[in-house]
């Protein structure tokens, strides 16, 4: 198996160090909802961990919680809520996400205001070697006690130099250096520490929790690519001077990004999808055969083709996954062996998931085609399921609505095109049928907004019915001066 590995700049034959393959994967700061991009790097990672465990190796994979972070704690300030609480409610919200995708729970998922003592010890360690310095109640790392610092990102130290400035009030002996330990400004989460109150910086998490969970030395260093600068080359320089074991990682993988179009999607330019927003219009697994349908290092363009196509794709594996064996071996049986030598190929060149998946769908082409003639094909189909797993596919059928509701759906449509009294009889009946189903909540708003627009049609005879007989139902229409709501009577 060969992957790419940033730190070398090219593919490499992958062996891990022991018996067991130790990766880590840098996790969330739980401020917001997840976006695409989340999903997308988790979705990766999850791939990458199954494969491995495919192959038979044993994986212990780790990912922390960022859940003390000066964005966590503007977001409490402004919603006026404790930064804990802020951050609990995202990591849950986060969790179900993950869940929703069907991505594997990490072994370990630590908070960082979990493992603070442990991060004390780490700083203090590097002060005592002197590769940092506490300064006015902080702790910074001296970028230049580290020679080979900027080999993960193959930055000089002077190009990065230029990129840095000196906040007012910082006592750094040079400007590149970066904070381990930051001094409590009033009114901030703190702890306490050899050097007075405060909170550990972002990087020093990883690098401890890392070490804490997986040991000096980890096989698998993942995350997406803006992280190369400065996160993970920080994250170098303050493990590889702590233990003095070089490498901290020895392969380290990074996604590229989403982006809408051609702009990177993200909070400051404002066209971020939610995961849930994207589960609301498609099944798990039609995202994640989108995210896998582009290499995992090149940016993933996110558009509404792209995404139906892959809808469209998983409806075609749904299919064949899902069909009875037609001949139950009658037949001769079709030979699934190249397919999954083509498919174990593919994913050991640096996990070619595009290549993965068109195999995937010419194993179905030729299931479709056996099926036809009359041979016999459950041995492919396990295959099939079998591979798809390993992408992580549930090949479960989108839940279908009930079918009162979907009656219901149809007939309000027809209802707002024709207006006809009896079809608004039979849809009122379906509503007195399952009052209380919460899915029907749509169709009663349908039904809210169709009044509405019968009385601005001066249809007032047909729009007092509608509320006449939701009253009937224990549903009360109020008209208030922005629009008509709808409540349940008690
Ligand atoms: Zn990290």
């Amino acid at each position: 198996m060969k992957v790419f590995n940033t730190l070398s700049g090219k593919k490499e034959e992958f062996v891990p160090q022991g018996d067991e393959v130790k990766m880590y994967v840098c996790g969330v700061t739980p401020y917001d909802d997840a976006h695409l991009g989340h999903a997308m790097s988790y979705i990766i990672f999850d791939v990458i961990r199954r494969y491995l465990k495919y192959c038979k190796y044993n994986v212990k994979y780790v990912q922390n919680v960022t859940d003390i972070d000066d964005k966590i704690i503007d977001r409490a300030n402004q919603r006026g809520v404790s930064t804990r609480e802020l951050a609990e409610k995202f990591t849950a919200s986060y969790v179900e996400d993950m869940k929703s995708l069907n991505i594997e729970p990490p072994d370990k998922n630590p908070y960082a205001t979990d493992v603070i003592p442990d991060m004390i010890e780490v700083i203090q360690g590097l002060i005592d070697k002197g590769y940092a310095y506490p300064a006015g109640g902080s702790v910074y790392f001296r970028v230049r006690s580290v020679p080979d610092y900027g080999k993960l990102s193959k930055r000089s130290l002077d190009s990065m130099r230029s990129g840095t400035t000196c906040e007012i009030g910082e006592e750094k002996e040079d400007p590149m250096d970066f904070v381990l330990w930051k001094a409590a400004k009033p009114g901030e989460p703190s702890w306490e520490s050899p050097w007075g109150e405060g909170r550990p910086g972002w990087h020093i998490e990883c690098s401890t929790m890392s070490l804490k969970y997986l040991g000096q030395t980890i096989d698998i260093h993942g995350g997406g690519r803006d992280l190369i600068f400065p996160h993970h080359e920080n994250e170098i320089a303050q493990s590889e001077s702590f233990t003095g074991q070089k490498p901290f990682a020895k392969y380290w993988l990074h996604n590229g990004l989403v982006q809408l179009g051609e702009e990177k999607m993200s909070k400051s330019v404002g066209n971020l999808i939610t995961i849930r927003e994207a589960l609301e219009r498609y099944s798990p697994d039609a995202l994640r055969i989108f995210v896998l349908s582009s290499h995992y290092r090149s940016p993933l363009t996110y558009s509404e083709e792209a995404i139906e196509a892959a809808k469209g794709g998983v409806e075609r594996l749904l299919r064949v996954v899902s069909r009875d064996d037609p001949i139950g071996g009658e037949g001769e049986a079709i030979d699934a062996k190249p397919y999954e030598e083509q498919f174990i190929k593919a994913m050991d060149d640096d996990f070619n998931t595009p290549q993965a998946i068109a195999i995937l769908f010419d194993l179905t082409r030729e299931i479709n085609r056996a099926d036809e003639s009359g041979l016999e094909s459950s041995k492919a189909r396990d295959m099939l399921r079998e591979l798809g797993g390993v992408l992580g596919l549930t090949f479960k059928a989108p839940e279908e609505a009930p079918l009162d509701v979907k009656l219901f759906a149809e007939m309000s449509k027809s209802i707002i095109a024709q207006l006809k009294r009896d079809k608004l009889e039979y849809v009122l009946q379906k509503v007195a049928a399952n009052p209380d189903a919460e899915n029907v909540d749509g169709y009663l708003n349908l039904l809210r907004g169709l009044r509405d627009a019968l009385r601005k049609d001066k249809k007032f005879q047909l729009a007092d019915d509608i509320r006449n007989r939701l009253s009937e139902f224990g549903i009360a229409l109020e008209d208030t001066p922005t629009g008509t709501v709808w409540k349940r009577k008690r």
